[in-house]
């Protein structure tokens, strides 16, 4: 069974007693309402340390005013089940007032890799983001942390703050796990109405035929272009972005390269999904 840690003096025994024994020690940072795709993580952290620590924390912090925060799906015993299923060591679990106590005044930000893309339409997002990452690493102290693609931006900003803080920490991403369909999963998509999840799989697609297009050499803003309004058509109320840039530093790039990222976000209803492709 997963073991269940909700306070700090518990957290720091369990992960003092794996160092004394000389264990490596994987994090892997959550928000619940596990899926395959956090798994994956789960799965991925096994290979590089002996001991893997989930974190269960819907951080209010990285949420907007008029965002879910209260609606985010948070089915705690199923979560610890699929945990268990797939030999995590612990779930840690704070407390709201446990991260963010009575006169908690302290920010992090990132700049350059967090601005635009999600960072335009979601601000503070990156900032609640950092900080929150940096109190799990802070806490856990892990030799590893395990990241999803899915969320691109968001690895690359965990990427930088942890290179740029000195963090004695590997980041590590890994690769986005998706539906049959081609849909990524994600703890939102239980949102979408059936009609929804049927049109929702046309975002993966749509990447998929764009970056195969700039593979082949197609210029970069009429490929854009073509592509938002392939989204549009197929339903989507609003294309929020598709964009190419360059997948480390995210610059904006004019001319695709080895080492773009092709990233979209869209809406179907009051739903908001992400998804990026690798165009190289
Ligand atoms: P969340 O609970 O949505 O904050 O996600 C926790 C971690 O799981 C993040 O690093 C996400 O990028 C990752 N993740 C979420 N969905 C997927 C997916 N479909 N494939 C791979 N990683 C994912």
């Amino acid at each position: 069974m997963t073991h269940q840690i909700t306070s700090l003096e518990e957290l720091r025994r369990t992960v003092a007693a794996w160092r004394a024994a000389r264990q490596r020690i994987a994090l892997v940072p959550t928000m619940g309402a596990l899926h395959a795709g956090h798994l994956a993580l789960v799965d991925a952290a096994k290979q590089q340390a002996d001991r893997v620590i989930v974190s269960i924390f819907v951080n209010p912090t990285q949420f907007g005013p008029n965002e879910d925060f209260h609606k985010y799906p948070r089915p705690l015993n199923e979560d610890l089940a699929q945990l268990t299923q797939a030999g995590a060591d612990a779930a840690w679990l704070p407390s709201v007032e446990l991260m963010y106590p009575q006169g908690f005044a302290t920010s992090i930000h990132v700049s350059g890799v967090s601005e635009g893309l999600c960072g335009a339409s979601r601000p503070g997002h990156f900032d609640g983001v950092a900080t929150v990452v940096t109190k799990l690493f802070n806490q856990v102290m892990p030799d590893t942390a395990l990241f999803g693609e899915k969320d691109y931006q968001q690895l690359a900003v965990i990427k930088r703050l942890a290179s740029d803080l000195n963090m004695p920490i590997k980041v590590i991403g890994v690769q986005i796990a998706r539906e049959t369909d081609g849909l990524a999963l994600s703890s939102r998509n239980r949102y979408l109405n059936p009609a929804e999840r049927a049109i929702a799989s046309a975002l993966a697609r749509n990447l998929q035929l764009t970056a195969a297009a700039l593979m082949a050499g197609a210029p970069v803003e009429p490929s854009l272009n073509a592509g938002r309004s392939a989204l549009e058509k197929a339903g989507f109320n609003r294309v929020e972005y598709l964009e190419l840039r360059d997948a480390e530093t995210l610059t904006p790039l004019k001319q695709s390269k080895v080492g773009a990222r092709l990233l979209a976000a869209v809406w179907l209803g009051t739903t908001r999904l992400i998804d990026n492709i690798a165009v190289e």
